[in-house]
């Protein structure tokens, strides 16, 4: 990897050219912003923020004094053009979110595509992202991960979102606030395996920063530890899915769906195409899944056992 010092490329790198610089600040610990980004910060005639309280704070540490405008989710539309035309007029400008990197589950991406449409330079000043901070300490050795940032709100969807995200053969990393993370830790031990593997990053880089690295089936425990455990910042990753274990869930799901609509045998010959397995073997497989549920469903119906009669405990 080539490393480049500014005096390598000449005087012109000490200029700070117009353009729109993406610039990512830290995720809780002040002193993690970087050289560049603040050179940057110090320098640039605008800065765009999320939240203009928030990156004051930034600004005040730096010594940083340029106009702020605010540019979040509700006005990014009209900004993205007043910042174009800023730019035309041949002003630097950055753009920050409240932490972390800017586009990065914040707002940040309409702005940018403005930028671009307009034709005018883009410059991003790489930096802290909660995502890459765990991913870093996570110890997982799949080196592909999807970033699915914050799960849907609703239970159910949350739910079927999880059974999908179950079945990725990459890590899969997660955004959670701590209003919905005992649902979340719930939901996740119910879709994954109980051995699979689950690293929580809490209040990354700041004062009661704590990392836990469990099986799936034990974080709804280690959150009910402590009520600290449950406070803070959250983001989440679990491993891949094992390559035989994905393959059988997804033939799973398919054959439920499948036999709700078709007859077990032409619903087994519908997902052997689908999944390149052996007919027969589904057809098994889609009869055992059947009798699980006939059995599930004729527990539910059972009247509980009266107290005190032969067989009750
Ligand atoms: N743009 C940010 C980034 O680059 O990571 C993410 C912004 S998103 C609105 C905020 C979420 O990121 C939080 O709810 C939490 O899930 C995660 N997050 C941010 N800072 C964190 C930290 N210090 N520790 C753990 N998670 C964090």
């Amino acid at each position: 990897m080539d490393l480049e010092h500014p005096e390598q490329r000449g005087p012109e790198a000490e200029r700070l050219e117009p353009g729109l610089y993406v610039v990512a600040t830290p995720i809780g610990r002040l002193s993690d912003l970087g050289l560049r980004a603040t050179d940057v910060l110090r320098r640039v005639d605008v800065v765009a923020a999320e939240d203009t309280r928030t990156s004051r704070v930034l600004l005040d540490h730096i010594g940083a004094r340029p106009t702020l405008v605010a540019s979040h989710e509700h006005n990014e539309a009209r900004t993205a053009q007043s910042i174009v035309e800023r730019l035309r007029a041949g002003q630097r400008v950055a753009l920050i979110s409240d932490a972390g990197t800017p586009g990065i589950s914040d707002p940040g991406a309409r702005v940018v595509a403005a930028v671009h449409d307009a034709g005018l330079p883009v410059i991003p000043v790489p930096g802290p992202a909660a995502v890459t901070t765990l991913l870093s300490v996570a110890g997982f050795t799949e080196p592909r991960f999807r970033f699915e940032g914050f799960l849907p709100a609703r239970p159910k969807a949350r739910r079927d979102r999880l059974a999908q995200l179950a079945r990725s053969d990459a890590v899969v990393v997660l955004y959670e606030s701590p209003h919905r993370i005992v649902e979340t830790a719930d939901d996740l031990a119910a879709a994954l395996e109980p051995g699979r593997r689950v690293v929580v990053g809490r209040e990354l880089t700041k004062r009661f920063e704590q990392l836990h690295r469990c099986a799936a089936a034990e974080l709804p425990a280690w959150l009910a530890a402590d009520p600290d455990h449950r406070r803070g910042e959250f983001v989440l990753a679990f491993d891949a899915a094992a390559a035989e274990v994905s393959e059988v869930q997804l033939a799973d799901t398919l054959l439920d769906a499948l036999c709700a609509e078709l007859p077990v045998r032409q619903a087994a010959r519908i997902a052997a195409r689908a999944t390149g397995l052996r007919a027969n073997d589904l057809y098994r497989r889609a009869l055992a899944l059947r009798a699980g549920r006939e059995e599930e469903a004729d527990e539910a119906d059972r009247p509980p056992p009266v107290s005190g009669a032969p067989g009750s405990a």
